[in-house]
């Protein structure tokens, strides 16, 4: 839809306001959510069949659907097993062979059609001898002035609800778009029509085109018009923030960055520098900073947020880093508290299990018995899990909120914790390499700063994609790299053992597992442990009391254990390809060479090619396009992620070049 008119324009009324749009209609539309004749006009074809041209009877194959037109010369309803089941069947000539037309368990199709009519089907043959279709999609001719609409052109052909017959709802169109065509407006920001078709005629084309190439160029149109609607919306809504929000000042002046970067065991990247000069422009900016941090998994964003958490801190205000698991939430406060502690600075886990113990919360020291000469300093480091949102969490002074592995995160939770403290500085980091197309929809509010070098001294990740066949094979390897001194992650797909055999189940192999692996020790991490438990797991696993940690993908987000250098994934196909990229970054971090093996009997040559990607490439933002290729934008997100808007024209895999002329119309509106 084009950015708001500034008189109503008649295309925002209801649909029952056509001529011939009864209340029934008017509910059966509502199904397909067409609500105004706006909707109507945007309602696009499923398809669309060429009625210029079509089959012969005689030409039509068991492969691939086709039109064909014959007469209907006999028809009847047979009922069996006592009337309970039947099969409607039509059989259709048209000079060149004769179709059957069947509908099981449909006897109502009965009233639909008569001896003599002339009906366009369209699907594939189900049998040769005699040549039959089981329920195809069907159109009887029907003479009269409108049947132009409907026959000798490209037809449309539309999605439909119960009760909703084709025929009628083209024509409704034909006849709305012939009305409306004057009032169809240019948005304020058209694109350059020398490019692109004018909304009209774009409209025109999607529905009734002269050529089927006219229906892609309408389409992108119209996919472009979408596409700017939304970034209209948040640029605005950028707009509008910062001209209400003033930034806090909270550069910094080194104080605790100085003595935190000499003790740190190591230097940072140049990479991290530039993101770190960014972030420090940013929060010394006359507006709250919103910044999404792009990394690879392990190019070291920790130390960024820790060296942005310092900035904020030396200014005097307090700091919360969210993140998305129990798990990685006590991880950070374990390193944050180590790296923190000494400078005099208060680093609190808050997480949803510890809540309700409110005399649990862990402080790494408490502020009278610091003996550090920051002491002063009263500021604090808050670390929790999302459920800081929900926990009525109120902390004075926020300067700057931190939210890690934000692909886990919904956008509404994003704004939701930022409403909590006046306007703080917001820094989002992600791993997910996000495709384009998707990071310039779902972060187009957000400056994107990117780690585009990992540190150096690492050892090289090998990946192998091998079939279940081999895993007594995979298991004397792995022992050879345990006795070597190394630490291993198997990863599971299920907790329990749910009757389905396909998938193993982290519980059930503990119990083979800690026998065929023996003396090593082997320790179990899953969703359903209690949180102590699962602390006490990782605990164990991060001092190599443990050599072997099973899991399912619980661990995939931000774990760090540099001495684990092998993966084993089982039932890989069950996982997700950015998904198994996240996984496969928990190992690499050490010096030592690493191992990914990811076990797989998936027969389908799909599945094993998706695979294969993981073998080829170790670049994250490669395997993220060819994740979003194959599985689409909202399983790539997960479920949480429900703030993509839904497009009826725009494709977030394909129209990247459409997104970003978008983004530039956009902005030359505001
Ligand atoms: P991610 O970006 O996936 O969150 P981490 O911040 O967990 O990665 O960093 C991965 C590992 O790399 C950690 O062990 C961290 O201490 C280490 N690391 C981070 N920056 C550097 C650096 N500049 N040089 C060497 N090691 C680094
Ligand atoms: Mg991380």
């Amino acid at each position: 839809m084009p950015p708001p008119e500034n008189k109503i324009s008649p295309l925002k009324n209801p649909v029952a306001s056509l001529w011939g749009v009864g209340s029934e209609r008017a509910a059966q539309l509502a199904r397909l959510e067409i609500f105004t004749i706006e909707d109507l006009l945007l309602h696009r074809p499923k398809r669309y069949e060429d009625r210029r041209h079509f089959r012969k009877i005689s030409e039509l194959t068991k492969d691939e659907a086709f039109t064909a037109l014959g007469k209907i010369i006999a028809l009847g309803l047979k009922r069996f097993r006592g009337g309970s089941k039947s099969v409607f069947e039509i059989i259709l000539d048209d000079g060149s062979a004769r179709l059957h037309c069947r509908w099981w368990n449909l006897p109502f199709m009965e009233n639909y059609f008569a001896t003599g009519d002339d009906v366009f089907v369209f699907g594939k043959l189900k049998e040769i001898k005699p040549r039959t279709m089981d329920h195809p999609e069907t159109e009887v001719i029907e003479g009269g002035e409108e049947s132009f609409i409907h026959i000798n052109r490209i037809a449309p052909v539309y999605p439909l609800t119960e009760g909703l017959p084709q025929r009628w709802l083209r024509g409704l169109i034909w006849r709305t778009l012939d009305r409306f065509e004057p009032q169809i407006a240019e948005p304020k920001r058209a694109p350059d029509l020398k490019l692109f078709p004018t909304r009209a005629n774009a409209l025109r084309m999607i529905h009734f085109s002269e050529e089927l190439t006219d229906v892609e160029i309408a389409r992108r149109r119209l996919a472009l018009d979408e596409f700017v609607e939304l970034q209209w919306q948040i640029q605005s809504r950028r707009k509008i923030f910062e001209t209400n929000a003033k930034g806090l000042p909270c550069g910094g002046d080194n104080r605790l960055m100085k003595p935190f970067l000499s003790r740190l065991g190591f230097k940072l990247t140049e990479a991290q520098n530039k993101v770190l000069r960014e972030i420090r422009a940013d929060m010394n900016g006359a507006h709250p900073m919103r910044r999404l941090l792009q990394g690879d998994v392990g190019s070291g964003k920790t130390a960024v947020a820790a060296c942005s958490a310092l900035m904020a801190l030396e200014s005097g205000f307090n700091v919360a880093l969210m993140a998305p698991t129990e798990i990685l939430a006590e991880q950070h406060w374990r390193n944050f508290a180590r790296w923190f502690e000494p400078l005099g600075i208060k680093v609190e886990l808050r997480t949803g299990s510890r809540k309700e113990k409110k005399s649990e919360v862990r402080s790494t020291k408490d502020e009278q018995n610091s003996r550090s000469h920051f002491a002063l300093n009263t500021s604090h480091l808050i670390i929790g899990t999302h459920a800081l949102l929900t926990s009525g969490f109120d902390l004075p002074k926020l300067g700057l909120v931190i939210i890690d592995e934000q692909h886990k995160f919904g956008v509404a939770q994003r704004e939701q914790l930022v409403r909590k403290g006046n306007y703080p500085h917001l820094l989002v980091m992600t791993a997910t390499p996000i495709p384009r197309t998707l990071g310039l929809t779902l972060y187009g509010d957000l400056d994107v700063s990117t780690i585009s070098e990992m540190p150096i001294g690492r050892g090289k990740i090998k990946t192998f994609v091998r079939a279940a066949d081999k895993l007594a094979k995979v298991f004397e390897f792995i022992r050879e790299k345990l006795a070597a001194g190394r630490q291993a992650y198997i990863v599971y797909p299920r907790v329990e053992d749910s009757g389905a055999k396909e998938l193993k189940a982290v519980t059930v192999e503990f119990e083979n597992l800690k026998k065929l692996l023996a003396p090593f020790r082997v320790g179990l991490l899953h969703g359903r442990l209690k949180p102590a438990e699962k602390e006490n797991v990782m605990a164990d696993f991060r001092a190599n009391k443990i050599q072997v940690l099973l899991s399912t993908s619980l661990i995939e987000v931000g774990v760090d254990v540099p001495n684990a250098t092998v993966m084993l994934v089982e039932n890989a196909e069950a996982f997700g390809l950015a998904q198994l990229h996240q996984l496969r970054g928990r190992i690499g971090r050490g010096a030592h060479e690493s191992f990914c093996i990811l076990i797989s009997d998936a027969r389908n040559a799909e599945a094993r090619g998706r695979l294969k990607i993981l073998e080829e490439t170790n670049d994250g933002f490669k395997i993220a396009e060819a994740d979003l290729k194959l599985r689409g934008p909202g399983e790539l997100l997960g479920r949480e992620q429900s703030g993509l808007p839904k497009f009826r024209f725009g494709n977030l895999v394909e129209d990247l070049e459409l997104v970003r002329q978008a983004r530039e119309l956009a902005a030359k509106i505001i």
